[in-house]
């Protein structure tokens, strides 16, 4: 903990008991574990350790990443994040039109709030930023020289957020529960100015679509290409399934289903709900891979603030004149402004109460936007069965729940296998106990095991 960091209330475990009482049980953070036994039946070699996620059912989250439904407009973010009375200010991946579901999308929309704020606030204001994650953490970093008085809540015991480093000295690499994969750079192109203060990253450079059969040709992104560029032409939204369709794509392809599953493991949802007027980033070929800790940088942006853990806040009230918020402890306190970064799925489940609510248009834009799911699950093994080199392994055909992995093994030297899974599949996945979810990824591993094994 920093000298600047402190908790609510008497001391961490009074609060601890506190929060028990007022806010919803979150789902322990996953821990790495050692694999249980009796291990899961299946062809594919058990590994050493297991640690996986679940956003779906954590109450900080809600989900993962937002989505653009069908027939809402991009604009439905930009009016999420206008300011409120000149006093409550939004952030976070949900309120950024250009990047939405993304790191980039989160640090732009928290440098946008520290601009918004800076423009209005007077020296000395107290200023409130609900939620560590990237945008808050950017925000704060932001304000850092404004001679404002920066105070960070966060309902968790750790800063973060979706971004959420775990490290064990066991694997090689920090594990990485949320987000941490970047688009793959052209020769010669430059990372986004977004990117340029975050931990060290590796390149994932080669992809492997592997069938029951063997392998098959990449398939690219052009049949999505073709139906997004289609569908902006008609005369109504229609879901990127079938826009899809439209321009020709066969959805029972083996390949355009692979394709899609992969979609899935960034936009968090289904083809069928997605809207083809403002389409999601589509996938990148290649990729790069955060493998430094998100902790540490994130506490490095807000050094300069007070940053307050497992203080959730449920109530913002606000006029022309200051805001109060109400924490779980059913302390309050008093600010000038706030910057409120919680995820879409936190404002959507009525995790904070607003008095007054919020304006139609941002109560419309929170209920118009879908919170999608991803969820991730890390395989260490002391001894790996694969014997590709490709980092970016897609499962073509067949009907395995993990169709996505990440092979570590050569960018760390330790066998690691990073299983991804998005949208309905994902919330599946979230609801598996931990053994069947490990049989599941297991048994998606099939196609990948070397011939003889298989
Ligand atoms: C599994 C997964 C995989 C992903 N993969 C990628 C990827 O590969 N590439 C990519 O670019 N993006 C990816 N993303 C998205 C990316 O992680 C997010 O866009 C980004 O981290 C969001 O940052 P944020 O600051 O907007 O929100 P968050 O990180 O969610 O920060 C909000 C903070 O608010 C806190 N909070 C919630 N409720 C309250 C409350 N009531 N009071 C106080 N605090 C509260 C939360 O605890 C959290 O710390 C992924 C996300 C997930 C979950």
């Amino acid at each position: 903990m920093t000298r600047r960091e402190l908790l609510v209330g008497a001391g961490a475990g009074a609060l601890g008991v506190l929060l028990v009482s007022c806010t919803p049980e979150p789902k322990p953070t996953p821990t790495a574990t050692r694999t249980p036994s009796p291990l899961p039946t299946t062809a594919v070699p058990a590994p050493a350790a297991t640690v996986r996620s679940t956003w779906a059912t954590d109450p900080f989250s809600r989900g993962a990443v937002s989505y653009t439904r069908i027939g809402v407009q991009a604009d439905a973010r930009n009016r999420l994040a206008e300011p409120v009375e000149g006093r409550v200010f939004f952030a976070g991946e949900a309120t950024d039109a250009d990047n939405p579901a993304t790191i980039r999308g989160a640090i732009h929309s928290g440098e946008s709030a520290a601009v918004r704020i800076r423009a209005v606030a007077a020296p000395g204001e107290r200023i409130a930023v609900i939620g560590a994650g990237l945008a808050g953490a950017t925000a704060v970093a932001g304000l850092a020289d404004a001679d404002l008085d920066v105070t960070v809540l966060e309902a968790r015991d750790r800063v973060g957020g979706r971004a959420h480093s775990q490290l064990d000295e066991e694997w090689a690499v920090p594990i990485q529960l949320g987000g941490w994969l970047l688009p793959g750079l052209a020769e010669g192109e430059e990372p986004a100015r977004e990117e340029s203060g975050l931990p060290e990253t590796t390149e994932l450079a080669s992809a492997l679509w592997r069938s029951p059969d063997g392998d098959v040709d990449p398939i690219g992104n052009a049949p999505l290409e073709a139906a997004i560029a289609a569908a902006q032409g008609s005369p109504t939204d229609i879901a990127l399934a079938e826009a899809l369709t439209e321009t020709g794509s066969d959805l029972e392809d083996p390949s355009i289903s692979a394709l899609l599953a992969y979609l899935a493991t960034t936009a968090g949802a289904d083809a069928d709900v997605l809207s083809s007027w403002f389409p999601p980033a589509l996938p990148s070929a290649e990729l790069r891979a955060v493998t430094g800790d998100f902790d540490a940088h994130l506490r490095e942006l807000m050094s300069d603030a007070q940053l307050t853990l497992s203080s959730p806040v449920t109530r913002i009230a606000y006029d022309d004149t200051g805001v109060s918020l109400r924490l779980g402890t059913g302390e309050s306190t008093s600010f000038d402004r706030v910057i409120v970064t919680v995820p879409l799925g936190v404002l959507q489940g009525g995790g904070i109460d607003f008095s007054p609510p919020l304006p139609f248009s941002h109560r419309g834009a929170i209920n118009a936007l879908g919170m999608g799911h991803i969820e991730t699950i890390w395989l260490r093994y002391d001894e790996p069965f694969w014997e590709t080199d490709a980092t970016i392994w897609h499962s073509v055909g067949g009907d395995h729940v993990v169709r996505t992995w990440i092979n570590l093994l050569p960018a760390t030297g330790d066998g690691i296998l990073v299983g991804i899974v998005g949208a309905d599949a994902a919330e599946g996945f979230a609801d598996l106990e931990d053994q069947e979810a490990l049989l599941a990824a297991l048994t998606s591993l099939a196609p990948f095991l070397p011939p003889e094994a298989g």
